[in-house]
């Protein structure tokens, strides 16, 4: 009987992908998925130390493995991967003994398979944090969990070192992929089916093609449009502080990519983006964001906010939220701010927010960022709008769910049968966080 797997996923698109290559590689090796810890031959734990609770979680789970072994005798080989894995090292396993077999760090999942074994055979924990700079990926092992989305990766790691953040550290320098290597995962993800790329890197604007001198991010975007069957492309993230008007204006012309911007910007004041090491001001941002409504006018921005950096005083955070309430996000991915090991704000700054403020001020934020997405989402209704199929209801099976190009997600009647495809929805009830409607009746065969 074929050996079993399970991988528990934590964290971003980035590590939905490694999961997605991990599992490739151990399907490889010779091993099935399975959905049950209890029947796992080897449980996989992808984790995520970009704030302080995704960390936690992963010494929750770890406990909860202990007892299921105390309590039925199931000892799978359990491997630690991911930014903890990373971060952490061999400290995981003095903190959580005798659960975790093998601790594989973010460039060394490559070698999961063999770890996995000499893991199994020896009983013993063994560590590879080891770096590995080739970051081509061989086509055909990626076991994509979406049968409509693929997640391509262009660029590995950051060099950005912003002070709040752990990826430099725990994803290593910034690498890019060739072109030609990523073109190939596209066309195959599109030959398999999948008709939306998402094009996965720290910096996506910063990409050069190691093989091609004269292609940077708007020349990829070009490329990857041309491919057959690929219907939407989409991207994250771009940094505010690396556009150029000739991306913008791809995007304009690029009837694939999706009008949807997600933009980081993390704080509404000059003062604490210093502090950051973001490298940009509020104004610069703003005007940004007016450049890319001048050429893009239906793009709809996203962005990711942390409050309660050290030294954030009460007028930085109602310079944040003004900030929120200028540019009017569709959404916002908002945070408290923790202090990460070896980044620079936690060697030289000190946590000095308390709790209650943070807690204060993430709530304020959160419920005025809600309001707004209430308000642009009432804006589409009585209007028809492009969906993508994405999701079927798991309780229903006469409902499902897509995105907008803007990636709003719409809720509608429609049979199981519609995933992949493009319907047109006329939008009828809104709530903060998606939209309702139907498929007019003479519009029922779109997209079939
Ligand atoms: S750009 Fe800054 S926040 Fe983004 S991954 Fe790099 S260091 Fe982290």
């Amino acid at each position: 009987m074929a050996r079993k797997y399970l991988i528990e996923t934590f964290g971003c698109q980035m590590n939905v992908h490694d999961s997605e290559r991990m599992a490739g590689l151990l399907e490889q090796a010779g091993y099935e998925a399975t959905d049950e810890a209890a029947d796992a031959d080897v449980l996989v734990i992808n984790t995520c130390s970009v704030r302080e609770r995704a960390e936690e979680k992963l010494y929750t789970r770890l406990g909860e493995l202990r007892q299921m072994a105390a309590d039925t005798g199931r000892d799978p080989v359990v491997a630690v991967a991911g930014c903890v894995a990373q971060q952490e090292g061999g400290s995981l396993l003095a903190r959580s003994p005798g659960v975790a077999d093998v601790i594989v760090g973010t460039q060394a999942m490559r070698r999961l398979p063999m770890l996995v074994e000499r893991a199994a055979g020896e009983r013993r924990p063994l560590i590879d944090l080891d770096p590995y700079e080739d970051v081509t990926w061989p086509l055909g092992v990626t076991r994509r969990s979406d049968p409509v989305k693929a997640y391509v990766t262009i660029i590995e790691g950051c060099n950005e070192f912003c002070s709040f953040c752990v990826v430099p550290y725990t994803r290593g320098h910034e690498r890019m992929r060739p072109k030609a290597d990523i073109l190939a995962e596209a066309r195959e993800a599109a030959e398999s089916g999948r008709v939306e790329v998402q094009l996965l890197g720290q910096i996506v604007n910063h990409y050069e093609a190691p093989d091609d001198p004269s292609c940077d991010f708007t020349g990829l975007l070009e490329a990857v449009h041309e491919i057959p069957g690929i219907e939407r492309i989409r991207f994250a993230s771009p940094h505010p502080r690396h556009f150029s008007s000739g991306f913008l204006a791809a995007m304009q012309r690029l009837p694939k990519v999706c009008r949807h911007l997600h933009l980081p910007v993390q704080s509404g004041s000059t003062r604490v983006l210093g502090g950051m090491r973001r490298r940009y001001t509020r104004e610069s941002y703003l005007e940004l964001v007016g450049r890319i409504r001048a050429s893009l006018p239906d793009v709809a921005l996203s962005t990711d906010m942390i409050v309660g950096f050290p030294g954030e005083t009460d007028r930085d955070f109602e310079e944040t939220l003004s900030l929120a309430e200028a540019v009017r996000f569709h959404s916002m991915f908002s945070f408290k701010y923790s202090p990460r090991p070896n980044t620079l704000a936690d060697k030289r700054l000190a946590d000095d927010v308390d709790e209650a403020e943070k807690t204060r001020r993430i709530v304020a934020l959160q419920a005025a960022q809600r309001g707004i997405q209430s308000e642009l989402n009432e804006g589409l209704i009585g209007r028809e709008v492009e969906v993508l199929v994405d999701a079927a209801s798991r309780r229903r099976d006469t409902e499902v769910s897509g995105r907008t190009g803007q990636n709003v997600v719409v809720n509608l009647p429609g049979p199981a049968d519609w995933m992949g495809r493009m319907v047109r929805v006329r939008i009828q009830r809104a709530g903060p966080h998606s939209v309702w409607g139907t498929v007019p009746l003479d519009k029922a065969s779109v997209g079939a």
